[in-house]
């Protein structure tokens, strides 16, 4: 059978993209949306599985881990991508702090919910990888003042994937905190590099072999400081 990926927010932006390059390279790909109609019709372009799941509603991605249990009784890969908020009208002084629980309801705790629900389906695969889509924006090395709910929702994730890293070293699962670049997607804007280099640094965390680095934040496979 193929290695089986688990992509969230896979309906559009880079998260469809890499559906579609892991099932170029023949896995089978999960591809999850909160909006039934929009995975399906992102699944049939990529070539992938739709699934509806909010990352938000522990129902819904405890569900459709049940699933994904049901229907392939592992999972190789999670590629945590969907996140919501990037805050260029706010600061961190006169934040709405509303916002930023919300941003962190998507980016952090959707994350947290959903390793925390597929941990068992990964410990069933023999080369299981996490990956956490990040964004430089979360660098404390660099960081500046701005998009408040943002930064910290990703400078908490990847908070999560050194000690997701650290605790499931023994189990041999690798986890990993990507940034994509600056990607022209409706998150990202006008600009942006194209969504094939973007999904390409994930999909590289996403096939490490099983000497590949673990709690490490890394951009087209390049360290960058946290
Ligand atoms: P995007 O085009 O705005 O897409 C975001 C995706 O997340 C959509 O599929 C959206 O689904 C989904 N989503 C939002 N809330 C969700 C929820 N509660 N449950 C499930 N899915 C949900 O963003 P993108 O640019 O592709 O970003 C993908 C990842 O890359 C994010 O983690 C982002 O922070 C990171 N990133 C992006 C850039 C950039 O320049 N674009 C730079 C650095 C990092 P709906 O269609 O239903 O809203």
């Amino acid at each position: 059978m193929s290695d089986i990926a688990l992509v969230t927010g896979g309906n559009r932006g880079i998260g469809r993209e890499v559906c579609r390059q892991l099932a170029d390279r023949g896995f089978t790909v999960l591809l999850t949306a909160r909006s039934e109609a929009a995975g399906k019709t992102a699944a049939a372009e990529a070539g992938a599985i739709p699934m509806r799941l909010d990352v938000t509603d522990n129902t819904s991605v405890v569900g459709a881990a049940a699933e994904v249990e049901r229907r392939y009784g592992r999972l190789d890969v999670l590629i945590n991508s969907a996140a919501i908020t990037y805050d260029t009208w706010q600061l961190a002084e006169s934040a709405d702090l509303a916002v930023v629980h919300e941003a962190a309801e998507t980016n952090l705790y959707g994350p947290w919910r959903m390793v925390q629900a597929f941990l068992p389906l990964l410990r069933k695969s023999s080369h299981p990888r996490i990956v956490n889509v990040s964004s430089e924006a979360a660098s404390l090395a660099r960081m500046g003042g701005g998009t408040p709910a943002y930064n910290t929702t990703k400078v908490a994730l990847n908070a999560l994937t050194r000690m997701l890293a650290a605790e499931l070293r023994p189990d041999r699962i690798l986890v990993n905190s990507i940034c994509p670049g600056w990607v022209a997607t409706d998150m990202g804007g006008l600009g942006g590099r194209p969504v094939a280099e973007g999904a390409a640094g994930i999909v590289w965390a996403a096939t490490l072999p099983d000497s590949g680095p673990t709690g490490g934040f890394f951009r087209d496979g390049r360290p960058l400081p946290w």
